[in-house]
């Protein structure tokens, strides 16, 4: 056993006290609560084959954990004293003696002040004894019982009922599953798997009351409706025992050799992190030579909780993805429908778009600081496209619709950004769950163009035609009478993802013209929507790039607009500076060509996607 290395298997009390003389432990952990039985599987796995459980009652918090990670656990030992012996903690119980190179003291300390963070209620006495802190009741089969509470003793509490043939709901508002230990991280998810317990991951009652003779849960969000049970069961919180109460001498608390399951106290013994395994401290302190295994990053380990992520995704999202049609695997046409309120916008106008950084990414990239943000939302925002064309084939009428057309393109990572919303929402399809922003903002629309027969161009590369699409309809639903000229700038024809939509409104409307220019296609001589400006491409089609008679509107990718820096805060006269690499922008104020300010109305209107 110890000395072929193998883990050591459950051991009888007989041959444990033959052994107890001899036997040097690695550790021995005091109490066999989720996170004792944790620290023990966790210095099994690194490598250390002497680990002894001792636990003053008859049970452990997970019982199955003993014959499946094979446990050595005494039942029924209570510590009387914890003393140094030379470089050796020994650990003196009711039963007998263990030397230990190190030693954890892993159960509850007593908290006679706790009080329940909810108000109780209860009038009579029945229903009174019905509402308990830290105890179960003792008969629970096919009872509906609440927990309250969030830590590691929660999960005990509630898998014990569950064990018990309870139907147990926990209200773990709080929860933080990085912060339980591995072993009730792992029953929770085998209780939401198996479905054997209700978990409430963000809800906790704000008072219990009673009704018809019972204890009533009351809940004030809407996630959750008031509940009746037969039992409510708080879980105390955490409490870390003193080194008095834990039977520990001064000479053991100061060899560093004795921890303490719990917070760190200013001044106090040396804890493991509350629910940790072997934190590093520990296992430099105590351990040498650990063949330590990977372990679950805390994400990785929150990520396992589909119920917590069920509730995240009811809680922030608020419309339905009604169509997700992909034009290849990057590009995506998508349609969002919110639940309640109006799509009501103009043409050119964004709304954002949002997705919970918990949703799975369809990229191997790891966004950084995910710990800290795992359980908040990604916005972007995202110009509202068309359709173009309604069920009949009559130019669509965004205004009538219930729901708003999107076009995106995936952002792949690069050594200096992981995109965090594209890659979720590549793995997103219809009838799934986004956030759809309550505004729909922007100022780049058709105000400007007032005159029906000005020529009004539209240049855009990649997603940036998203805005011209519900553009260009609208102007020509209004009858617009001049020429009307969408370019799109794109690598390859695969990525025009409304090519045939143009196509059909070129061929019906006299006055529209598209010019597809893919820029990596062999049959296509390579141009940029620069080269179009520059010579002119547009007299054809009945437009001279007089100011006096054109718009211009560019979206997209900011080095083919080419906005002069300082563009807005310039002092009166000072020339523009534009970037290095000619943008549109430059080409059409040497025309002539005004930008568009809020307070200085122009011709060239723009809308950066970043
Ligand atoms: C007003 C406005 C409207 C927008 N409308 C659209 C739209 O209709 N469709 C759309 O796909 N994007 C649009 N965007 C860009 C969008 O908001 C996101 O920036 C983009 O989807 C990337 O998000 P991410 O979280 O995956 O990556 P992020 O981490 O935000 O990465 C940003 C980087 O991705 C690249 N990038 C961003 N957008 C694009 C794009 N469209 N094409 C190629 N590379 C890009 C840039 O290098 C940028 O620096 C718009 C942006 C703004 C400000």
């Amino acid at each position: 056993m110890a000395e072929n290395g193998e883990p050591q298997s459950n051991v009888t009390q007989d041959n444990m006290s033959d052994k107890s003389e001899q036997t040097i432990y690695d550790v021995v952990v005091v109490g066999g609560t989720a996170g004792g039985l944790s620290l023990a599987i966790d210095a099994q796995y690194g490598g250390l084959p002497l680990v002894r459980i001792l636990e003053s009652r008859t049970t452990v918090a997970f019982p199955h954990l003993i014959g499946e990670r094979m446990l050595d656990v005494g039942f029924g030992e209570t510590i009387s004293s914890v003393e140094l012996d030379g470089d050796h903690v020994v650990v003196t119980t009711n039963k007998q003696s263990y030397r230990s190179r190190s030693c954890l003291i892993a159960n509850r300390g007593d908290n006679p002040s706790w009080q329940p963070p909810v108000p109780v209620e209860a009038r009579t006495p029945d229903v009174a004894g019905r509402i308990v802190v830290d105890t179960l009741p003792e008969h629970v089969d096919e009872l509906d019982v609440l927990v309250i509470g969030h830590t590691d003793h929660a999960v005990e509490l509630t898998a014990t009922l569950a064990a018990r043939g309870a139907r147990p709901v926990l209200a773990a508002k709080g929860m933080d599953a990085t912060l339980l230990s591995p072993a009730a991280d792992a029953m929770l998810r085998r209780l939401e798997r198996e479905r054997k317990a209700t978990l409430l991951y963000r809800s906790i009652p704000d008072q219990i009351g009673e009704a018809a003779g019972l204890p009533m849960a009351f809940f004030n969000d809407r996630r959750t409706p008031d509940l009746q049970f037969d039992h409510v069961v708080f879980a105390s919180g955490r409490t870390t025992p003193s080194a008095a109460d834990a039977n520990v001498s001064d000479a053991a608390l100061a060899s560093g050799l004795v921890w303490f399951l719990g917070e760190a106290e200013e001044g106090g013994p040396a804890t493991a992190a509350p629910g940790a395994s072997i934190t590093d401290a520990m296992a430099n302190a105590i351990f040498t030579d650990l063949e330590r295994v990977a372990r679950p990053s805390p994400a990785e380990r929150r990520r396992r909780h589909t119920a917590a992520i069920d509730e995240l995704r009811e809680e922030h999202y608020n419309a339905t993805i009604t169509h997700f049609e992909p034009s290849h695997s990057d590009l995506w046409v998508l349609r969002v429908k919110p639940d309640h309120g109006d799509v009501s916008h103009l043409p050119g106008q964004y709304a954002s778009l949002g997705l919970g950084y918990w949703e799975e990414r369809i990229d191997d990239a790891v966004d950084p600081g995910l710990d800290d943000k795992w359980e908040k939302l990604i916005r972007r925002s995202y110009s509202i496209s068309s359709r173009m064309f309604d069920e009949h084939g009559y130019l669509t009428d965004e205004g009538g619709l219930n729901e708003l057309e999107f076009y995106i393109v995936l952002v792949p990572p690069t050594p200096d950004n992981v995109p965090g919303l594209t890659p979720r929402l590549a793995l997103k399809r219809p009838g799934d769950r986004i956030y759809l922003g309550p505004k729909v903002a922007g100022r780049y629309t058709l105000n400007p163009v007032t005159n029906p027969s000005d020529a009004v161009l539209f240049f855009s590369t990649g997603t940036g035609e998203a805005p011209h699409n519900a553009m260009v309809v609208e102007l020509l639903r209004k009858g617009h009478t001049g020429p009307i000229v969408s370019a799109v700038s794109v690598r390859q024809w695969a990525d025009l993802g409304y090519r045939a939509q143009h196509e059909t409104l070129a061929e019906r409307h006299a006055n529209y013209h598209y010019i597809p220019m893919p820029t990596r296609e062999s049959d296509v001589p390579k141009k940029y929507i620069q080269d179009l400006v520059r010579e002119n491409v547009f007299e054809p089609f009945g437009v001279d790039l007089d100011p006096a008679s054109t718009h211009v509107f560019m979206c997209g990718n900011p080095a083919m607009i080419g906005i002069p820096e300082k563009a807005d805060g310039a002092d009166e006269g000072a020339p523009p500076v534009f970037p290095e690499t000619t943008g549109v922008v430059e080409l059409l104020v040497e025309r002539g060509f005004t930008v568009d300010h809020r307070n200085e109305p122009g011709n060239i209107h723009f809308e950066e996607y970043w």
